[in-house]
């Protein structure tokens, strides 16, 4: 990445990198937003009443922990950490593994993704971050909930949009990227139908599949995606500050091993181009030890980490 891509602009310069949706793309978006944040709280609410008396099967519990976690390191290794950062290189079969596995979490298209991401780092917490907490026009309470709320999920639904020519130009430069995001839905489709399939090929049942279905695919999607927000709402709000970084990042130990080692937040803002997010031994970070595997075995090469003289030199705690 190009360091201007990255650069914090002085306050008296304008926003760049945004661009605003007409109002016909606006509904369009907001429809289809709602409809993937509202059918996997629907499918958690069907699954909690089906526990009753039926339980939940290992088949179910497996198809959900594994999707769960290979979309999750998707976003976490392959979105963040390897496109949006650049803290390692990875040979092409992997970068597209991670392409697609990101894809697969239903977060957005793997470029939206990471110049959304871009512009986070660049303005965190300021005006411009497109989803920081502490940017809600509201006093006391009000605006405290306001802003969790827009950090969380709100800003999902803004007719802002980071402008890829100008945060992404990398990735819209490369042609196998640009057509792994360009098959955004296919791959949404895939990540909800595939969960029902392998759950009637093992239990050979309408029952089976549709079980399958709301436990691999809305209850996982649904989990996933509440953890990934809490990333942008909790951790810019609540825990930990270890390192002086720019912004309001805090380290939430409890989310470290659901998030995928996410949870580091302030020792990533801090250090944003390190592939490592857990930087103590103590600190439970399963997207860095999938990057240790796969440097392990030199498809992972030049990964980032800070040295101690770095971590000194910014640590308060
Ligand atoms: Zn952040
Ligand atoms: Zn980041």
């Amino acid at each position: 990445m190009t360091t201007d891509v990255l650069e914090r602009p002085s306050a008296t310069q304008e926003i760049r990198g945004v661009i605003r949706l007409t109002a016909r793309e606006l509904r369009m978006q907001r429809r289809v937003t709602l409809l993937l944040t509202v059918l996997p709280p629907i499918g958690v609410a069907l699954a909690i009443f089906s526990l009753w008396g039926h339980g939940i099967g290992t088949r179910d519990l497996s198809i959900m922990g594994a999707f769960y976690a290979f979309t999750g390191i998707g976003v976490t290794v392959g979105y963040h950490r390897l496109f949006t950062h650049r803290s390692f290189t990875a040979v092409p079969g992997l970068r597209v593994l991670f392409a697609v596995a990101g894809s697969m979490s239903v977060e957005g298209s793997l470029i939206a993704w990471v110049a959304t991401h871009r512009r986070h780092h660049a303005f965190a917490d300021e005006f411009g971050d497109p989803h920081s907490p502490h940017l809600a026009r509201a006093a006391g309470l009000r605006g405290v909930l306001l802003g969790l709320w827009h950090a969380h999920m709100g800003w999902l639904f803004d007719s802002e949009k980071s402008n890829q020519q100008e945060w992404a130009p990398d990735l819209l430069a490369e042609p196998v990227i640009k057509k792994i995001d360009e098959r955004f839905l296919h791959l949404t489709i895939m990540t909800f139908v595939l969960p029902a399939l392998i759950g009637f090929v093992l239990r050979h049942s309408f029952g089976g599949m549709m079980s399958a279905f709301l436990w691999g695919s809305l209850v996982r999607v649904f989990l996933l995606h509440h953890v990934t927000w809490s990333i942008n709402s909790v951790c810019h709000f609540y825990g930990k500050e270890a390192f002086k970084a720019r912004d309001e990042s805090r380290n939430v130990w409890p989310m470290s091993a659901i998030s995928f080692g996410e949870s580091w937040h302030n020792n990533h803002h801090a250090f944003p181009w390190s592939a490592r997010l857990g930087l103590r031994a103590w600190q439970v970070d399963p997207g860095w030890y999938v990057i240790r595997f796969f440097s392990g075995l030199r498809m992972i090469t030049g990964v980032k980490v800070p040295t101690a003289k770095q971590m000194e030199a910014k640590r308060i705690s």
